[in-house]
């Protein structure tokens, strides 16, 4: 497979990766677009149910304080115009107190929210009450009195929020002129409202744990009462800086009557959400405000629900990518392996395969088995195994894998790789050679499911390791032969080749290592020297061959009738020498003697003519006769002279001159 291939392959796993991110990141961003759109829709619901709250509390008191304020007023306005004129002169009270207090608890019966009824003359000072002892005081300095006495527009002033110089509660005080028929200020009617009532009201409603409930004035913006109370470090008045000007009043001014805004408290800090309306006919107006905190707990547990949710998602989403991105590259790493083996055993000549332990049959072939083999890679793969390899090679296979299995689950680890050598069948019927290296492939839980195998060809091998053993054979052949030869050249240095007994040269060598011996020993040692009498007429009357026959059916009978120990050899033309180890001289004449009398005997059948022989012998022995191997010899060589001399046919003991 080309580079090219490889390549193009990893290319076209990159681009589904992209779409991927982009896919996810797509859903990622819807969610998070609806899941915020529905956050919004919550957010906006929340401050709608807080608007309303705030807002129905707000029609609720500014409703209460309108009718109870129009009630005063009326209720005033018709002291203002029924009580006498002369009541508001000095030095009257007691004549009119008891109808004017009677007339001032007529109105204020039934009123629970104001202290009562005042009638004040044009100086300030208080005359009438509709309580009952109460002390004379004056409220000439009060901003209702100086407001109605000097402006003669004015129908009605509501006093600001004091705590009220007769009863020591926070009043707010209602007060109407009170004019002569032409028109003269004669004093003014007031009524006390009862502020400590109306902040009980206040304290009942409900608007969450950090709710706010005031009366404003529009007029002098003052605040005029609040729940929670304001602790004392806050001044009521705006004009010393610590309360800035609420925009609310701007509002109103410009004509709204109710409405809602969003503010942070100055006085406490709160951020809020409130409804404000304005009383109809009077100068004050209502807030009702409730904690962000409260009508958001909810929104903000579901914002961070869904934060959590989200960040779940992106990691989930990111994890996924993650995931897929490992997986691809994996498969790609993969791709690439499998390529760059397929590579490597596409253009092996090897035979590279991998077979199915299980099934015993092959799972994989390389393609350089059609020239090992002469099949095909298919068809190589359909094959059994007895198709595959030879009888013998097959079960050799078998035996290795069972062997080998056994190994391996015994935990020896050498057995994961082994060679060995297999014949596999070829189509042209042979058999071929190979080397094979096989190694376990192991699954994910560490059990061999395949084994992995490289066949090489070593038919060449084999055919050089041959012709190496057929060239070993023929050299130890040769060498034998060396051997054997060197041997016969040896035998025949030492032998004499007509009568196959050993020669002088040899006897020399013995001789010398024999009487050695004898004399470290102590032992005795016997020499025999014997010569055929009358050879010459033998080999002139019936041939030189003749005479050669002789001297062989001599030595033949000499070497039948000496012991092992005996050495009998040829010493010159027709001498012959015998040594005879270990034998005193007594038994070595006895020994000659014998012989004589057997050559005697013997009758040579030579081309149909009888030819008969005797010897003469000379024997001289150890240590009697000689100390040294040329003494022994010269001895039986006198020895066998004497014996000749002496007529022949006969043994002679060496004796000295
Ligand atoms: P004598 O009894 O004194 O020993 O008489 P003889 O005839 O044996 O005398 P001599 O020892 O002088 O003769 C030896 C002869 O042995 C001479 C030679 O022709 C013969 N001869 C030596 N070697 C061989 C051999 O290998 N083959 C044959 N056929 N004859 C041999
Ligand atoms: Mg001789
Ligand atoms: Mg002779």
């Amino acid at each position: 497979m080309s580079a090219q291939i490889l390549r193009h392959r990893s290319l076209s796993h990159r681009l589904p990766e992209g779409r991927l991110y982009a896919i996810f990141i797509a859903i990622l961003a819807g969610v998070v677009l609806l899941l915020a759109l529905a956050l919004g829709e919550v957010y906006r619901q929340a401050e709608r149910r807080a608007e309303v709250d705030a807002s129905n509390l707000t029609a609720i008191i500014a409703e209460h304080l309108s009718g109870t304020l129009s009630r005063v007023h009326a209720g005033l306005e018709h002291l203002a115009s029924t009580l006498p004129p002369e009541a508001f002169v000095a030095g009257n009270d007691e004549r009119l107190r008891s109808t004017v207090e009677r007339q001032l608890v007529l109105q204020a019966a039934h009123f629970p929210e104001i202290l009562g009824y005042r009638a004040i003359d044009a100086l300030g000072q208080v005359r009438y009450y509709s309580e009952r002892g109460r002390p004379w005081f004056q409220v000439g300095d009060r901003d209702y009195f100086l407001a109605l006495r000097d402006d003669p527009s004015l129908p009605l002033y509501i006093g600001q929020a004091v705590v009220g110089r007769s009863n020591g509660q926070l009043v707010l005080t209602v007060a109407v002129p009170v004019r002569d028929a032409k028109g003269d200020f004669r004093g003014i009617v007031t009524a006390p409202l009862n502020l400590d009532r109306l902040q009980a009201m206040f304290a009942v409603a409900r608007l969450g744990e950090d709710g706010v409930l005031a009366l404003w004035r529009t007029d002098t913006d003052h605040l005029v009462l609040r729940q929670p109370p304001l602790s004392r470090e806050f001044k009521l008045s705006p004009s010393d800086g610590s309360v800035r000007r609420r925009p609310v009043l701007q509002r109103i001014q410009a004509g709204e009557q109710s409405g809602y805004f969003s503010d942070r408290s100055p006085f406490d800090g709160i951020e809020r959400r409130y409804a404000f309306r304005r009383l109809d006919d009077y100068p004050f107006y209502i807030v009702a405000g409730i904690a962000a905190e409260d009508y958001l707990a909810n929104w903000r547990m579901l914002v961070a629900a869904v934060g959590l949710f989200v960040l779940l998602l992106a990691l989930a989403l990111l994890r996924l990518l993650r995931l897929e991105r490992e997986e691809v590259t994996a498969k790609t790493r993969l791709t690439e392996s499998e390529a760059r083996y397929r590579l490597l055993t596409d253009n092996s000549h090897d035979v590279i395969w991998t077979l199915d332990i299980a099934s015993r049959r092959l799972t994989y072939v390389s393609p350089s088995v059609s020239a090992l083999r002469g099949y095909t890679p298919e068809e190589a793969l359909a094959q059994t195994l007895e198709q595959w390899l030879t009888a013998a090679s097959a079960s050799h296979l078998n035996g290795m894998i069972e062997r080998h299995l056994k190994r391996i689950a015994a935990g020896d680890n050498t057995a994961r790789v082994v060679t060995c050598e297999l014949e596999q069948l070829c189509r042209d019927g042979s058999a071929v050679p190979t080397e094979v290296v096989v190694s376990n492939l192991f699954d994910a839980e560490g059990v061999p499911r395949q084994m992995l195998g490289i066949s090489r060809d070593i038919r060449e091998r084999k055919e050089a390791e041959q012709a190496l053993q057929e060239r070993n054979r023929q050299l130890q052949w040769r060498l034998d032969e060396i051997t054997r030869l060197q041997a016969a050249l040896r035998e025949q240095a030492v032998r004499d080749s007509l009568t196959g007994l050993y020669n002088r040269r040899y006897l020399d060598g013995i001789l010398e290592r024999e009487v050695s011996r004898a004399r470290r020993e102590g032992s005795p040692l016997s020499l025999v020297m014997l010569d055929i009498d009358h050879f010459k007429p033998v080999n002139d009357t019936y041939g030189h061959p003749a005479g050669d026959e002789v001297l062989r059916l001599l030595a033949a009978t000499l070497q039948a009738d000496i012991r092992t120990e005996d050495t009998a050899c040829r010493y010159g033309g027709e001498e012959f020498l015998i040594l005879l180890p270990n034998m005193p001289l007594a038994a070595a004449v006895e020994r000659a003697e014998g012989w004589r009398r057997a050559v005697a005997a013997l009758t040579v059948d030579y081309g149909g003519l009888a030819i008969h022989f005797t010897i003469s012998l000379g024997v001289a022995a150890y240590p009697e006769h000689g100390q040294t191997p040329g003494d022994l010899i010269r001895c039986a060589d006198q020895a066998l002279y004497r014996a000749k001399a002496a007529g022949r046919n006969r043994t002679l003991v060496y004796a000295a001159d």
